[in-house]
């Protein structure tokens, strides 16, 4: 069966095309610069990978270019557009209403669309994608797979922020945590590997965008992302954690609104505002490398945030069988996973550095033989899960 999985951002469309029994990606691609102008890039199986210029002037135009070269003779991806059992969508997300994923109706989309003042990036997209989806794909199903799903476990203490109460009943003020799907899938990875059935395992999705989890028995009991995707840890453009007086103060030295001052926050702080060079990690590390010293101390207040939050889920979930890292960074920057677990032997952590340093790909163990913590590196696939999802809410 054929699943189509969607990421409609909001000037970007993401696509995979997955045979959900085998596993297969049958094609994957981008379209980006949606209303600006239009950039596909896509690839089929085989590596074959095309980049193509084509005016994209709404999602709805990319999404039917998409299913145009999906279906065009050069590719032959698929012959027809029937050939697509169902569509799967990402949402960011699903607030309190879903604490999973779910074949997608009038009510739903009513209920995403409550949520856009939680996610005003986010959510809007992701109706477009899947009203697009319903006009040019009739009577095919639509499923929507949350981002904030699978922290829907968390307990009250951990997901309520220490503010008057009637904050979270009369506004839904509370951290819901983000990279929800791509947290599921690691520690269900992770779990299958320790081969435990009582189980604490922490997941260090790193990438542009950042968040820990820790996960007790496959359920999600703290996150580090919050009621935005901005609270945490030091990721590509945003600031993670930060004392709340810090917004006053720099509004007023620089003259900034809360749009403004949200938006410094989000775009051009973290990696990139403390770096002064890149948001992309790659970039602050050859820079340390040469000496540049706003990217050592970078590297190192990402780091110590990362191991900060290792150590505080350790507290919280008493004691941890396996830390995991995913996503850009975690799979690929040994350097990151060094420093995130050094000095914490005494906990039982204990990298391997040779292993650590091998390149290579599926999912692997990177800690010493005897280590009483396993270190595991797992790279994500949030689109398999929504493949999957997918399916099991259709094949009925
Ligand atoms: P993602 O959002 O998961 O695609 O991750 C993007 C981040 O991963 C960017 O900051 C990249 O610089 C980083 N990244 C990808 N490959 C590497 C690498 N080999 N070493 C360090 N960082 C990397």
């Amino acid at each position: 069966m054929l699943i189509l999985v969607l990421n409609a951002g909001s000037s970007s469309l993401k696509y995979q095309l997955i045979n959900v029994q085998t596993a297969e990606v049958k094609a994957s691609g981008l379209c980006e610069r949606i209303g600006i102008d239009g950039v596909m890039k896509h690839e089929i199986a085989e590596h074959r990978k095309l980049q193509i210029d084509h005016p994209m002037p709404t999602h709805k135009e990319a999404i039917e270019f998409m299913l145009d070269i999906l279906t065009h003779d050069d590719t032959q991806v698929i012959a027809n557009i029937d050939e697509i059992a169902a569509v799967g969508h990402r949402v960011v997300h699903g607030g309190e209403y879903f604490n999973k994923s779910i074949l997608i109706n009038a009510n739903v989309v009513k209920k995403i669309e409550e949520l856009v003042p939680l996610a005003p990036l986010h959510n809007p997209a992701h109706i477009l994608g899947i009203k697009i989806c319903q006009e040019l794909l009739p009577g095919k199903p639509n499923v929507a797979v949350f981002d904030t799903a699978f922290h829907q476990t968390m307990p009250e203490e951990n997901y309520l922020y220490a503010v008057p109460h009637e904050d979270y009943t009369e506004h839904h003020l509370r951290k819901y945590g983000f990279h929800g799907t791509s947290h599921y899938y690691v520690s269900d990875q992770a779990i299958q590997m320790l081969d435990k059935k009582e189980s604490k395992v922490i997941v260090c999705h790193l990438g542009n965008g950042s968040s820990i989890c820790a996960v007790k028995d496959g359920k999600s009991i703290d996150t580090t992302m919050g009621l935005t995707p901005l609270e945490g840890l030091v990721m590509g453009t945003r600031s993670g954690d930060i004392d709340a007086g810090v917004i006053p103060y720099l509004m007023d030295k620089k003259g900034m609104d809360s749009n403004q001052m949200i938006n410094y926050l989000n775009k051009k702080s973290g990696i990139l505002g403390v770096s002064g060079i890149s948001s992309d990690l790659r970039e602050v590390i050859k820079a340390a490398k040469d000496g540049d010293h706003r990217s050592k101390i970078c590297i190192e207040m990402m780091c110590n945030r990362i191991k900060k939050y290792i150590c505080s889920y350790i507290g919280i979930l008493g004691g941890v069988d396996a830390i995991c890292f995913t996503a850009g960074i975690g799979e690929n920057a040994d350097l990151i996973r060094e420093k995130s677990c050094a000095n914490l032997e005494f906990l039982g952590i204990e990298l391997d550095k040779k292993k650590n340093k091998k390149r290579e790909s599926g999912n692997r163990e990177i800690n010493k033989d005897n280590s009483p913590v396993k270190i595991y590196v797992i790279p994500t696939n949030e689109e398999y899960v929504i493949a999957q999802d997918t399916y099991n809410l259709v094949k009925g």
